[in-house]
């Protein structure tokens, strides 16, 4: 690494009168004066003055400054780096679907929309549900999306005081926060210490809340990695005081081809395509979260739809007059690319090794969960699927905690687990590895995660002072999060 590019801004490698090219000179140049005197600069725009290799390196040099899933293992739980294969990313770059305009005339994108249907028959057939809707750009649009739909069913039947929301306190942070959007009311369930909602304060919560429930919002596997196998009994319990089920999908994909949230007894759910289905979810997006409903609650879903006519072998693009439909939740169908993604995956997987996503994923994370208890404080015993949580070092003593061993395991060359979530304990450490990792790489992550604990017992001052091998050590993330620095001040430099 050369230590005088690097960790410089552009700027601060600027030499006046540098130049990193050579063109020849504008013959043209008079054409500027057709431009009204009032457009143009008054000065030249203050760029960087660099050399061709300088450029080069710099940008080069803070690419290698980033992990990625292509740089190493990536156990990152919930929010998750689920696999994502180049391929798809390629087709949905092909000039065909990228140069498509959402308003053209659907006789001119015939291709677009057919692919657009099929997704959302793909997923009701996935998830056991009747009608989806692509249009929610996130996870928590989808969450909103939904919940608007509850409302709008619970006020077309004159049900007008059905205004909370009963919501486990493992969910997902999105999950209140939409169900506060839609102007419903939060009334946390607690789990039992299987990790579980508690049948029993489950029952007295109903029975205290009755009819002022509009549903009961249910991640599964929950946020811990297990399944939630009340489910049925839930679902009674909710659907006799008139309430709805909903199904937050963003773990959908340890379950895919083995069990369906419409069998369930969930009415409404959302999907998070990025995550189960081919898109990475980082970096703020693009994201997509169709939103799908069980029989006799098609009518609500948001416009505009697209609608086959089987006659004419013809899709057109509808936007009412749908009556009880809540309208339009966002720009135009949602996140095309996303779609076409998720398109390819299901197709390139096909009906029999869907089934194997699942099963993969979790003996993945089952072998690692089982290869560390000893070390790590696995503070909830039995089964989990696609991710597990540890709460920290097993050892207590050491004074290590869990943001110690995730700066430490940069120095080994591996991404963090996720962690401080689920909030449910003090040191959560959360691991989920997909399906298509390698034994040999788990083992590589175990025998890590072991020299760590081993680190923290014999040496913690080694792990506490962690990371030692990046270009950046532990940075103030307090002080990063509320005076963040995002300018250059170019003008002090010049003084
Ligand atoms: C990621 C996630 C969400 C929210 O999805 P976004 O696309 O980030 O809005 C909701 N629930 C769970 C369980 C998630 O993991």
């Amino acid at each position: 690494m050369n230590n005088r590019l690097y960790g410089n801004l552009i700027f601060e490698l600027s030499k006046p009168g540098r130049r990193g090219y050579s063109l020849p000179k504008n013959e043209y140049k008079h054409r500027l004066s057709e431009l009204p005197a009032h457009l143009l600069r008054s000065q030249d725009a203050n760029l960087p003055e660099c050399d061709e290799m300088t450029v080069v390196r710099h940008y080069t040099n803070l690419s290698h400054n980033n992990f990625g899933v292509n740089d190493g293992f990536y156990p990152l739980g919930s929010c998750t780096m689920k696999y994502n294969p180049v391929i798809n990313e390629e087709l949905a770059a092909l000039g065909a679907f990228a140069g498509k305009h959402p308003l053209q005339p659907a006789d001119t994108c015939q291709t677009m929309l057919h692919l657009y249907y099929d997704l959302q028959k793909m997923l009701c057939a996935l998830t056991g549900l009747s009608e989806f809707t692509l249009n929610p750009c996130a996870g928590a649009h989808g969450e909103l999306t939904g919940l608007m739909v509850i409302r709008a069913y619970h006020q077309s039947r004159g049900d007008d005081k059905r205004t909370k929301v009963i919501i486990p306190d493992s969910a997902h942070g999105t999950n209140p926060a939409s169900a506060a959007v839609c102007g419903l009311e939060i009334v946390e369930v607690k789990s039992g210490p299987d990790g579980l909602v508690s049948l029993d304060i489950l029952e007295n919560l109903v029975k205290e809340q009755g009819d002022s429930i509009a549903a009961m919002m249910m991640t599964n596997p929950n946020t811990l990695g297990i399944f939630e196998k009340n489910i049925p009994e839930i679902a009674k319990l909710i659907h006799d005081c008139g309430g709805l089920m909903y199904y937050d999908g963003a773990n959908l994909n340890p379950m895919l081809g083995y069990c369906r949230p419409g069998d369930m007894g969930f009415d409404v759910m959302h999907i998070n395509l990025h995550k189960t289905f081919s898109t990475p979810h980082g970096g703020g997006g693009p994201g997509s979260g169709p939103v799908g409903v069980r029989e006799g609650m098609e009518c609500f879903l948001p416009t505009p739809r697209v609608v086959y006519h089987e006659e004419e072998n013809e899709y057109s693009v509808e936007t009412g007059p749908y009556e009880k439909s809540l309208g339009s939740i966002g720009n135009f169908f949602g996140n095309f690319a996303v779609m076409i993604k998720a398109y390819c995956y299901i197709l390139s997987l096909g009906k029999e090794n869907i089934k194997m996503v699942g099963p993969l994923a979790t003996l993945n994370a089952t072998y690692i969960k089982e290869s560390l208890k000893d070390d790590y404080l696995l503070p909830i015993s039995g089964l989990t699927k696609h991710e597990f949580v540890f709460d920290g070092l097993k050892d207590k003593s050491t004074g290590v905690t869990t943001m110690d061993v995730a700066k430490r395991l940069l120095d080994y060359g591996y991404h963090a687990p996720t962690i401080y979530f689920p909030l449910l304990f003090h040191e959560s450490l959360m691991i989920e590895p997909t399906e298509n990792e390698s034994k040999e790489t788990l083992d590589g992550f175990i025998d890590v995660m072991r020299q760590i604990a081993r680190e923290a017992r014999e040496n913690p001052e080694q792990v506490k002072t962690a990371p030692h091998q990046t270009p950046i050590g532990r940075v103030d993330d307090v002080l990063a999060a509320k005076h963040p620095v995002v300018t250059f001040r170019q003008m002090q430099q010049e003084l």
